[in-house]
């Protein structure tokens, strides 16, 4: 007999599969099949856990033997690459022979098995089988509030959403504080992008696969026969494994094992992923020594040219930005900043493209004059020089419908996603949406 209870709170997608009471007697019994075809298929989405009664007896679960099903799962394991959670404690209970052995295991995706707890009530509840409790540690708020880019934040969106969430609170007290803590970083996530930055990601793949070679060249020197390479970075490991790799340096490594390995020299090598931080000695040290390695000279390693793409784009950039601030048109008043984007979610054609010409400050009602080799116009609402800059923040003849639509008196402000709307209706307003 058994139930199935279960309690999800997470901010992240995860599929759960369960099995129950398995037959994995026939070499491919349908059940396995079955597995293997939902994995396989990716009928499952990664990341996932996979629950089970899979009836498979290992001694080192404190089982009285091991059996071929136990074989039929780890062989499943290896060739899905999952890795199993390993229980703590029995969770089945035999009431005839007053015994007890581990049956129900979870599998899960290597990307989620380091935050994975396992853990098991002592209260039958009146089954044969105990309640398994998995818990995913949650990844601080704190790391994930960092990676979010605040210039792009959608403030507008954000003030509703927490008046929307205010009307619930009446006064706020100690308890209620935290509860609103929460409430603001989860909207803020809501309403701001994550910082699209791969500078990071590229440069320590770069050295990893570096290393993984460095590891190859001392076995092509040792005259031993086995060799073991472990790794705590996952996508170096898996993009070895690739059949038709694209990566320059992934391709150079595999004919490196290759060129090292073959029937003449009878060597053999594994390469292992090993979960970093939780404790294993040879990675630990490793990470010291990582950490050490800013004392020592810059090596002259070739890097792929993708590595320096972020910095090249960087460095252009603050130089650009530096000529940028000497700058002294209309288009610096509207972007000073060329690293901010339009962002024009929802707008359609026509407002976009009268917007764009505003920012430049180059409009049909400003400078057709030059085609038409008329005289400069001036504005016939004050008989000023007519100009984008005059009409948004200057003329005083549009002070009310300033105040009306809440135009920002900086030009910058004005374009700012959370105030397009107002610009639109003022412009509609003082009647020269169609004359822009
Ligand atoms: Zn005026």
């Amino acid at each position: 007999m058994s139930q199935i209870v279960i309690t999800v709170d997470i901010n992240m997608k995860l599929s759960l599969k369960s099995v129950q009471n398995l037959n994995w007697k026939k070499k491919y019994s349908k059940e396995k099949q079955k597995i293997m075809y939902h994995i396989a298929k990716q009928k499952i989405s990664k990341p996932f856990i996979f629950l089970g009664d899979f009836n498979a007896h290992n001694k080192i679960r404190n089982c009285l033997n091991s059996n071929s099903q136990d074989k039929q799962l780890e062989k499943t394991i290896i060739e899905n690459d999952l890795c199993l959670i390993k229980p703590t404690q029995p969770t089945r209970y035999h009431e005839n022979t007053n015994t007890s052995s581990t049956i129900d295991l979870a599998m899960t995706t290597p990307t989620l098995f380091e935050d994975i707890e396992w853990d098991a009530e002592h209260d039958l509840h009146g089954s044969d089988h105990y309640p398994i409790i998995i818990s995913i540690r949650n990844k601080p708020t704190n790391s994930d509030l960092k990676r979010l880019n605040y210039n792009k934040t959608d403030w507008s969106s954000f003030t509703f959403m927490i008046e929307e969430q205010m009307k619930n609170f009446d006064t706020i007290d100690d308890e209620s504080r935290n509860r609103w803590i929460e409430i603001i970083s989860k909207v803020i996530k809501q309403t701001t992008p994550v910082i699209q930055n791969k500078k990071d990601s590229l440069s320590i793949f770069t050295a990893e696969i570096i290393a993984i070679q460095m590891a190859i060249k001392f076995i092509s020197k040792s005259n031993s026969k086995n060799f073991m390479i472990f790794s705590d970075s996952l996508s170096t490991v898996t993009a070895l494994k690739q059949y038709r790799p694209q990566h320059n340096l992934i391709i150079q490594t595999q004919n490196r094992i290759h060129d090292n390995l073959n029937d003449n020299n009878g060597k053999k090598m594994t390469l292992i992923w090993i979960p970093s931080h939780i404790g294993i000695q040879g990675n630990e040290e490793v990470d010291q020594l990582a950490s050490q390695a800013h004392n020592i000279p810059i090596s002259n390693l070739p890097i792929p040219h993708n590595d320096l793409r972020f910095w090249t784009k960087k460095v252009s950039m603050e130089k650009w930005q530096l000529e940028w601030n000497q700058t002294s048109n209309f288009l610096k008043l509207s972007t000073p900043f060329l690293s901010q984007k339009n962002e024009f979610k929802g707008l359609k054609r026509k407002p976009q493209t009268i917007i764009n010409r505003l920012k430049i400050g180059h409009s049909s009602l400003t400078h057709s004059w030059i085609l038409n080799k008329t005289n400069s116009p001036t504005y016939n609402s004050c008989n000023e020089k007519l100009t984008i800059h005059h009409i948004l923040v200057k003329c005083n003849s549009h002070n009310n419908s300033r105040k009306r639509h809440d135009i920002p008196s900086e030009v910058e402000k004005i374009f700012s996603r959370d105030k397009i709307n107002n610009l639109i209706s003022f412009l509609h307003e003082i009647q020269i949406f169609n004359r822009i």
